[in-house]
């Protein structure tokens, strides 16, 4: 749902502006130094970023999904690190205390995570439980007024820098499941909580994760989200539709900037005596990624209109997310061949592109997750 096209309409075009003449300038940079400089991350709190799905009581700009995944689009044309610094923040960070947290938590985190005051990591992921996320081993046991925690949590985006941790953690051993789960809202000062060395990743440079380590770190009772044992794996999977919908905009609007660079470079370059762009095969990848953009385009602001609107999004947002993930990969691929021997130099940005994609695929269910929840949830609706 579109509120005001004219607004939005100015938004869209100040984060295109934004991604062109400040962004796209500062990827190599960004790859380069392995950080967000930090006059952008500056900007970025200034244009609202941090705040884009937070509602507007809260300081945020309170876009809804259509309006969101449209803004994401266009941020999707740079490099996908620059997102990651604020995508916490409108995911998790802020979305569980929204959703199900108490008003005291909602009053005293949401208006520091919507300016960015704040930065906020997501801490699902252990050591020996991924995809089966509900298997999770770090304990909180309840002591007094407070809990304790232990426990692992991998791979965690932004864990370096971050200043408020969302943290899941059993509270009912008794409970191997899901049920067993409770969210935390965990800050980063916490005595207990211990930051491993920053992650050497593929690509995405200037995005950081690291291991995330809870011994004995005391947590007051009142920190639980919502302030119920029990809650935090359904605190998780009620903000999943938006999240997924969010990193397929992404990879739409990744897609699209590689359609623009192949386009470019094709029309650029001659062999046979005439450009790229003339020679059929390459028009036929050149087309195939404009068709598959388009298709991503199409289905992932389908999808956020129908969740704007009130329809349970649950399979439609994973198979917008095992499309988009596995489209802007092929569309990456297809970019370097375009390219040539010059897609594989890593001056050209599709070479940084191919190796910061990969990532689509992994995080926020893999894509064999996505599959086996579109059929799950098919069969469920005809049994
Ligand atoms: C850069 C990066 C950032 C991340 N950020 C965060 C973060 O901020 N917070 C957080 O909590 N986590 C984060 N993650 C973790 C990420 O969500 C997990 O890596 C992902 O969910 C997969 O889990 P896994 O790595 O344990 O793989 P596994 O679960 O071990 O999966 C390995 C393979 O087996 C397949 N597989 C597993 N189970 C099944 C099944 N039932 N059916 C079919 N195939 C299956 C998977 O699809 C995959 O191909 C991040 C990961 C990376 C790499």
């Amino acid at each position: 749902m579109i509120r005001d096209p004219e607004v939005l309409d100015q938004l869209i075009d100040t984060i295109s502006r934004f991604v062109r003449e400040r962004l796209i300038p500062n990827e190599a940079r960004l790859a380069e130094e392995d950080a967000v400089p930090p006059e952008l991350l500056e900007e970025m709190k200034q244009m609202g970023l941090f705040g884009l799905s937070i509602p507007e009581e809260y300081g945020g700009l309170g876009l809804t999904l259509e309006e969101e995944v449209l803004v994401a689009m266009e941020i999707g044309k740079t490099s996908p690190a620059f997102r990651s610094i604020f995508g916490t923040n409108n995911g998790i960070g802020a979305q569980g205390i929204l959703i199900d947290g108490t008003p005291e938590q909602k009053t005293k985190y949401v208006p520091r995570l919507a300016t960015g005051e704040l930065l906020s990591s997501f801490c699902l992921t252990e050591p020996d439980s991924g995809s089966d996320a509900a298997s999770l081993r770090t304990t909180a046991v309840r002591d007094g007024d407070h809990y304790v925690l232990n426990g692992t949590k991998r791979f965690i985006t932004n864990g370096p820098h971050a200043d408020v941790f969302t943290v899941m953690a059993r509270t009912d051993p008794g409970n191997k499941g899901a049920g067993g789960i409770t969210a935390f809202i965990v800050e980063g000062d916490t005595p207990g909580l211990k930051r491993g060395p920053a992650d050497k990743k593929m690509g995405q440079k200037g995005a950081h994760t690291c291991d995330i380590i809870f011994e004995d770190c005391r947590v007051p009772a009142e920190n639980i989200i919502g302030g119920k044992e029990g809650q935090g794996f359904k605190t998780a999977m009620k903000v999943l539709d938006r999240g997924r919908l969010h990193i397929s905009a992404v990879c739409v609007g990744v897609a699209e900037r590689l359609v623009e660079e192949s386009l470019a470079y094709a029309i650029e370059r001659k062999q046979f005596g005439v450009s790229l762009a003339e020679h059929q095969l390459v028009q036929a990848m050149l087309a195939d990624s404009k068709t598959e953009a388009y298709a991503g385009r199409t289905m992932v602001l389908d999808a956020a209109r129908r969740k704007d609107e009130g329809e349970n999004v649950s399979t439609l947002a994973s198979c917008c997310k095992l499309f988009c993930a596995e489209m802007v990969g092929r569309v990456a691929d297809r970019a370097v061949q375009v390219h040539g021997g010059a897609g594989y130099i890593s001056e050209y940005a599709v070479e940084r592109f191919y190796r910061d994609v990969r990532l689509f695929r992994i995080y926020e269910g893999t894509t064999q997750i996505q599959q086996v929840v579109i059929a799950r949830n098919m069969v469920r609706e005809v049994s």
